[in-house]
């Protein structure tokens, strides 16, 4: 273990002390001693049963990063001071021979990171110390069993042998053996697998095991300070959005054993059930065992609860009727933790001879569906208020909730089962590994990861995969909660599964598969089905809809939907978006059919053959805008009008441009002609956009009398005014609108005059240019200016980076990688540079014409940070699709919540 140089200034106090009613720390000084640090600070404070120990601070971890992996010489002494109060408090000593304390070694950032860094238990072993535990313990059995699992977390972790080394050791001793399981091996023969352990870690090249505690504690202290920077660390913290500079404590804390005998246990508990938030204590928990057995999924858990053992049918006894005094007083803890934190809390604890000890206590991660439901819930059961219930739910994880559920009348084939991990259904590919899941993704398909189990290292192919079956593993098991938290379906812990990696099958007795094979999960019920199954769209209602109630309550922008098509519409309407903000009229044209139509207009030679297509194109329009205008009733449409460049429209292959040249009749030397006339460059920087309108008038004319038209009719129909906003794409310059909303305005003056009647519209522009939000002011100026402003993000951030959206993919990766982009600025708005441009189109807009509506409906509107931005910027409303509208909804409402707080 390296030093650094002694530090001439008096040292930063870098060492936590905790124990039961006696800690240096607290529960908000999660910065300095990370989250698991201070709360085992914050429990002991609360006089809980916390084995006393200490944390080494985050700064440590900076410093041990600057100075090349080394730990600063300063903290020598402190370590050792806290050491020695730990010994004073439990009656042991580190290193002592008769009387040995043993520590445990954890890492614990700000955030958590389950299962990312490393973990050392039964830290102080050695040849004697292990006789000392023995006769202490009185169990010879136990005090070499613990011994055997430091030396191989000791190799794993710190001398880097990998630990399948050691699996493979005692694999095999087992089956020279005759032994099923661990819990058959006495005293002796772990002596016999220490000594292969220690042969093998000879053997790898690595350092020798150390016998000299102090080495081995410093050892583990710099091993799990590197952890910080290994592959999954790094990994998970890019994905989850926690910044590098934040470094990991290090919790040194005496050791409490679960693997003592019969009234000793180990397990994990949420204090509401994580999956449906449901008021009932849920969890998992081993007899003689240590914590990595449970989380592992080496052995599968029981349940915590004797309901719960019922309703699982398990034929194991429940925590609650194994050692019930352990149970009760584990209980009452709980609601002591839910009342100090105010929220569900993920618990880990260990019975050592029948007393309970708490190992940590967070915050748990739980499913969408889990979060409304504790959050309304505890604003219910007053314990939080009702704007704290709406800041409580993550907006993004609200796409769980929208996840399809497999239809009951289904036909199905049913392959297996196993736990419901984490809910929603999923079809897909089999793949067998998290690079070929990673790999598949990127082609576009859709992949269920199968994998024995996970580790840490397969969380890119969790990412990628649609959803995850693990043939082994509880519900805590490290798929199950990794799943949970990113949203993706799974189905863990089906044991009737045989994988074989290499053949690339997967198999349930006579029944293969194999990779490529579809397979359908259902992470709801635990279900594995062969093929694919049809699914239903979810339902909003229940507590969800008291939360989206609350939120809408809270004040915050209004959310529209971008919506096309009546189904897309409908979809909105039952998602509830406040009208639609964005119709993208071409949309309607690539229909088989119409498309045709749409083709003979482009191709027209003169004006006469276009207007005669268009003629054709208008009832078919204005019947599309009469639906859409009686799904969204009274809500406002905003319309706009044909956007592309034409030759989106045309073929491109000639077998295609063959068969169109047939359907209209043409030569096809001249739909060639046609084609290479309208291929662009820059077609994004082309003619589309009001520009084309502008070259060809009678298309906006049609369009705008399609959707006149259609307001007198449905309007007539439901007897109410329908006043639709029509809006004008892709504007720079005043002139440009001027000359469209004249179009427009004129043929509003026709229909009114033909029908007699009077019609209600509004007239707007989108804003996606730079020029156009400098000279915003120029577009609202007077009552003929634009009545709204709808800012087309993808567009503006496409010119105002100079960076083409449908190019980006390539150059986002590596900007992200190299940190130059924060976050993709297509999904998440550039609040710097595109966001400055905005505030001038808002406010050069407004202070022509203050009445003047503002909206936004580029991807951005949906994405929760971009929200909070529009909200800061004095917007009225955003528009996303369809899907993402409760996302916008609950976004909108904690950005408005945020904003009174801070107020
Ligand atoms: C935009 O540019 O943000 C927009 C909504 O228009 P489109 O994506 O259709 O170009
Ligand atoms: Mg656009």
């Amino acid at each position: 273990m390296a030093l650094g140089h002694p530090s001439r200034e008096a040292t930063p106090k870098w060492v936590y002390y905790f124990a039961a009613g006696d800690s240096e720390g607290r529960a908000d000084m999660s910065d300095l001693l990370g989250g698991k640090g201070a709360n085992l600070a914050e429990m002991a404070n609360l006089g809980l049963p916390v084995p006393p120990g200490f944390t080494i601070t985050t700064e440590v971890c900076g410093l041990y990063y600057r100075n090349q992996r080394s730990l600063p010489e300063g903290l020598v002494p402190q370590v050792e001071r806290a050491l020695e109060r730990v010994g004073k408090e439990t009656g042991f000593s580190f290193g002592n021979e008769e009387n040995p304390l043993l520590v445990a070694v954890r890492s614990g950032g700000r955030a958590s990171m389950p299962g990312m860094m490393d973990t050392i238990l039964n830290l102080g072993l050695n040849d004697r110390t292990v006789q000392g535990l023995a006769r202490n313990s009185n169990d010879e059995r136990f005090a070499y069993d613990s011994y055997r699992r430091f030396i191989q977390m000791y190799g794993d972790v710190v001398l880097g042998v990998d630990h399948a080394v050691f699996e493979d050791i005692l694999d095999n001793f087992k089956n020279l053996n005759g032994f099923s399981f661990d819990t058959e091996l006495g005293a002796g023969e772990w002596r016999e697998v220490i000594a292969a352990y220690k042969g093998a870690i000879e053997d790898s090249g690595s350092a020798p095991f150390p016998q000299d505690t102090n080495e081995q504690l410093w050892g583990a202290i710099g091993a799990v300070f590197g952890s910080w920077q290994n592959n999954r660390a790094v990994t998970y913290r890019r994905l989850h959005a926690i910044p590098e500079s934040w470094g990991t404590a290090v919790n040194v804390q005496a050791m409490v054993f679960g693997n003592m005998g019969n009234t000793s246990a180990t397990g994990v508990a949420f204090t509401r059930n994580p999956s449906t938030g449901a008021n009932e204590i849920y969890g998992e928990y081993l007899i003689n065992a240590q914590g990595e057995d449970v989380v592992s999924g080496i052995r599968t858990p029981h349940t915590l609860t004797i309901k719960a053992r019922e309703e699982a049918e398990d034929p194991n006894p429940s925590l609650e009727d194994e050692l019930p005094g352990a149970f009760h007083e584990l209980k009452l803890i709980f609601g002591a933790l839910e009342s100090r934190y105010r929220d569900m809390q993920d618990i880990e604890f260990t019975i050592q001879n029948g007393k309970v000890w708490m190992l940590q206590t967070r915050s748990g991660k739980r499913t969408a569906e889990a979060a409304v439901k504790i959050a309304v819930d505890l604003a219910a059961e007053g314990v939080i208020r009702r704007d704290e219930a709406v800041l409580r739910v993550d907006p993004s994880s609200f796409t769980q909730l929208l996840h399809p559920t497999i239809d009951p009348s289904a036909e199905m084939e049913l392959l297996t089962s196993g736990l419901p991990a984490s809910p929603g259904a999923a079809s897909g590919e089999i793949v067998f590994s998290s690079d070929e899941a990673e790999r598949q993704k990127q082609q576009g398909r859709a992949v269920i990861l199968v994998r024995t189990e996970t580790s840490p290292e397969d969380i890119h192919g969790m990412h990628a995969a649609a959803g995850i079956l693990t043939a082994r593993g509880g519900m805590t098991s490290h798929a199950a909660v990794v799943a949970r938290g990113m949203g993706v379906p799974c189905v863990s812990g089906a044991g009737a599964i045989r994988i074989n990696e290499q053949a690339a099958t997967l198999s349930v007795g006579q029944r293969v598969l194999k990779a490529g094979d579809i397979v359908t999960i259902d992470g709801a019920t635990g279900r594995v089905y062969v093929g694919e199954v049809p699914m239903r769209q979810p339902q909003l209602s229940g507590d969800f809809a008291s939360l989206i109630a609350w939120a809408d309550a809270a004040g915050g922008l209004s959310v529209r939907a971008n919506a096309d098509t009546p189904k897309d519409a409908r979809q909105a309407r039952a998602f509830g978006a406040q009208g639609i903000g964005l119709c993208r009229t071409e949309h309607m044209f690539f229909d088989a059919e119409r498309i045709l139509t749409m083709r003979e207009m482009i191709c027209a030679t003169n004006e006469a053959g276009r207007k005669s297509a268009l003629a054709r194109i208008l009832p078919v329009q204005r019947a599309d805008f009469v639906e859409l205008f009686e799904i969204m009733g009274e809500l406002p449409v905003t319309i706009r009008l044909l956007d592309p460049p034409l030759h989106e429209f045309l073929p491109r292959q000639e077998r295609e441009l063959e068969a169109v040249a047939a359907q209209l009749k043409m030569p096809i030397d001249k739909l060639k002609a046609r084609v290479d006339e309208l291929s662009e460059f820059n077609p994004m920087l082309g003619l589309r956009g009001s520009r084309l309108a502008i070259r060809y008038p009678e298309i906006t004319e049609m369009q705008a009398r399609a959707i006149f038209e259609a307001a007198i009719e449905a309007g007539k129909r439901q007897g109410v005014t329908v006043e639709p906003e029509i809006m004008i794409p892709l504007v720079a310059y005043r002139r440009e609108y001027d000359i469209l909303a004249g179009v427009i305005r004129n043929t509003a003056d026709t229909i009114e005059k033909e029908a007699g009647v009077r019609l209600a519209y509004k007239l707007g522009t989108m804003i996606e240019l730079p020029r156009a939000c400098l000279r915003a002011g120029d577009l609202a100026d007077g009552e003929d200016g634009a009545d709204f402003f709808s800012f087309g993000t993808n567009d503006l951030t496409q010119t105002a980076l100079g960076l083409s959206r449908d190019d980006a993919a390539p150059i986002l990766s590596a900007y992200a990688t190299q940190g130059i982009y924060d976050a993709d600025p297509f999904a998440s708005i550039d609040q710097q540079g595109v966001g400055e441009l905005v505030r001038i189109g808002v406010e050069r807009g407004r202070e022509k014409k203050p009445t003047l509506k503002i909206g936004i409906c580029g991807e951005h509107g949906g994405d929760p940070d971009s929200i909070a931005f529009f909200h800061s910027a004095g917007f009225d409303y955003v528009s996303c699709s369809p899907f993402r509208v409760p996302v916008a909804r609950l976004a909108a409402a904690q950005a408005a919540i945020r904003a009174k707080l801070d107020a």
